[in-house]
Parts: C-alpha cells; sequence; structure tokens
C-alpha cells in the first residue's frame, strides 16, 4: 500500500513549524528520521494532510554534556548518539540501550525525540527515559512553553503528552554524581534487531561496602507504556543486592504488569521473560557499581 495524499512543508526555523502545526491544527505532522512515521504511512495507520520536515533544524540537534545533565535536542540522531565519545561515561544506560534499537540503517535516520514521541512500547528510549526520568520540553505556537517529567509524558501504546500542535524540542537526561554507579539494559528479541520482547534497564548506585545508595529500573515491552518502579526500588535502598532478592523484585515487578499476547508470545511467557531479563539486570548493574570508583 503506498501513503494517502499529503503536502509537504520543509520548516527552515522552529517557529515555522510551529506556525504550519498550528495552521493545520493537528491533521499535520511532524517528520523527523522517518522511521516510524513513513512505514504508518504507508500502512495507511496515519494519514496526515501534511509533513512538517524538521530536518534542516539545526537548534534541534544540539547535545549538550555538562557535569550533572545532558541535554539533547529532539532531532538528535539515534547514531549519533551511539557514536559520541563522551556519551558513555556521562550516560552509561543510553550507551548500553542504543545498541538495541533497530539497526545501523534506521539509527541513522531515527532520532531521539522521534523516537520518544512515536512512543511504542517496546522502545529501549522511552524505557530509559523512564528509569533515569528525563525532563522534556514542548513547544507550541500558542501556548509556549513547557516542561514535563518522563512520568507524564507517556499514556499509552503510541500516545503521549505531546499536543497535536506541540513540538518536543529537548531532553535533559540527569548525570547521576559520586561515582560507584553500574547500569545493564537487557532485551530479548525474536532476531537482532526487532523490537523488543521484553527489555529490562537498570541503574544503581553503591556505597563503599556494597550497601545501595541509588536505584531506578523499569520493564519495556510487556505493558502499554515501559514501566518503572520506584516503591519496590525504594525497597532496596541500603540493601546488598543477592540472586534471591533480585530475583524476588523482579518477580514483583512483572506481576504489576500486564503484557498482551501476540503470534511470538504469550502474556504469560512474556511475565517470565521480563522476570528473567530484570533479574539478570539487577545483579549485573549491582556488580558493575561494585567495581567501578568513586568519582
Ligand atoms: C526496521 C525497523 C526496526 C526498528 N526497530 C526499533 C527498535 O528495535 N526499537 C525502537 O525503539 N525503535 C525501532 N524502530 C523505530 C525507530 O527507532 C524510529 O527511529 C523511531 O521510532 C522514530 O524516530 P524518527 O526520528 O524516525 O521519527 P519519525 O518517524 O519521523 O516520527 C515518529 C513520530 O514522532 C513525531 N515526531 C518526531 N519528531 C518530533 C518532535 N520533535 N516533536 C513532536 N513530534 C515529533 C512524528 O510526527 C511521528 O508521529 C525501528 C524502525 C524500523 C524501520
Amino acid at each position: 500500500m503506498k501513503a494517502a495524499p499529503f503536502d509537504y512543508v520543509r520548516a527552515d526555523s522552529l517557529s515555522h513549524a510551529l506556525e504550519t502545526l498550528n495552521q493545520f491544527g493537528g491533521d499535520a505532522k511532524l517528520i523527523a528520521g522517518g522511521q516510524s512515521l513513513v512505514p504508518m504511512m504507508a500502512m495507511r495507520l496515519a494519514r496526515p494532510t501534511c509533513l512538517i520536515d524538521i530536518n534542516r533544524l539545526n537548534s534541534l540537534k544540539d547535545i549538550q554534556l555538562q557535569a550533572h545533565e545532558v541535554k539533547l535536542g529532539a532531532s538528535v540522531r539515534q547514531r549519533d548518539l551511539e557514536f559520541h565519545p563522551q556519551l558513555n561515561s556521562h550516560l552509561p544506560l543510553i550507551a548500553k540501550g542504543i545498541q538495541w534499537v533497530g539497526h545501523e540503517q534506521t539509527r541513522n535516520r531515527g532520532t531521539v525525540g522521534g523516537s520518544l514521541v512515536h512512543a511504542d512500547p517496546s522502545a529501549e528510549l522511552a524505557l530509559a527515559a523512564l528509569v533515569l526520568d528525563v525532563r522534556l520540553q514542548l513547544e507550541s505556537q500558542t501556548d509556549g512553553v513547557r516542561t514535563l517529567q518522563a512520568a507524564d509524558f507517556f499514556l499509552g501504546p503510541m500516545f503521549t503528552a505531546v499536543g497535536e500542535t506541540e513540538a518536543l524540542t529537548d531532553i535533559t537526561w540527569p548525570v547521576w554524581q559520586g561515582g560507584r554507579i553500574g547500569t545493564a539494559f537487557e532485551e530479548t528479541a525474536i532476531r537482532k534487531g526487532d523490537f523488543a520482547m521484553a527489555s529490562a534497564a537498570c541503574q544503581i548506585q553503591t556505597s563503599a561496602d556494597g550497601a545501595i545508595t541509588k536505584i531506578s529500573f523499569g520493564l519495556g515491552g510487556i505493558d502499554g507504556t515501559p514501566l518503572v518502579y520506584p516503591e519496590l526500588a525504594a525497597s532496596l535502598m541500603g540493601q546488598n543486592m543477592t540472586p534471591e532478592l533480585a530475583q524476588h523484585i523482579a518477580h514483583a515487578a512483572a506481576q504489576q504488569s500486564q503484557p498482551g499476547s501476540d503470534m511470538h508470545a504469550s502474556a504469560e511467557y512474556r511475565k517470565h521473560l521480563a522476570q528473567a531479563l530484570l533479574t539478570r539486570a539487577l545483579l549485573s548493574a549491582y556488580q558493575e557499581s561494585l567495581n567501578a570508583q568513586a568519582a
């Protein structure tokens, strides 16, 4: 099938893009990498009357690294994250997660913002954004700028808080301070590059005696959005991770999810997978934090 007819506008500034979005009042869509939108249009699951191309807006491609946070423009390509020389030390969880996002070819075009706004429940960047509790900045011509935390951004499968005439402009990722940090990103997919059947991400900080001083973790692909577990995480503070504890926490987390069944896996199998992946992620991130230096 081919896409339904549409107009095309190449935005030459953010205000031009926002003005055009406003003119079409919800019938237009921004196009970034096109790696999700174009297939959706080809299947006629999306039928925008106008595509507003934001690929020439350099203001949306900035990467600003500071000691305590990294600000990524919405149109930063996934490939540019993967090969950024300092990103691994600032945001090791993204560096691990990005390896699982599609293929080299899709990462060459796909953007961070496009992935977050598309909001596939299996998207690795969405899971990392929730685990690290990123701050997202949105802008529209009529309402100006507003910011949201990740927990308020993802509302359901392919459904976010982004309004029809709003653009995501940048995403601020907190950088944990103090060293002794470990991260892990685990995933199972039918083939390398496919969307995850289930995924788990975890970031842990420990004290010199191995007690957990900060932890955040989540699961992807097993509910309408990726899930994070602040209450379970709080219950781990001050504890040393053991295989039994990791299994117990992973079981509790997986039980809180409501995965669907499809041709690839039953709901029960997805829960089982999520539990196994999260157990592995908790143990591996914990071990990495023990091996890491204090800052
Ligand atoms: C073969 C294949 C395999 C893939 N595998 C994976 C995978 O394993 N994991 C994964 O996470 N993804 C995967 N993807 C999707 C890929 O990561 C896309 O890059 C991503 O989902 C969308 O990014 P994009 O820049 O291409 O956005 P686009 O396709 O251009 O846009 C997606 C949506 O976001 C909106 N949008 C884009 N930018 C903005 C903005 N700044 N403000 C507001 N709205 C905006 C668009 O209007 C559209 O609704 C795969 C894609 C393909 C084709």
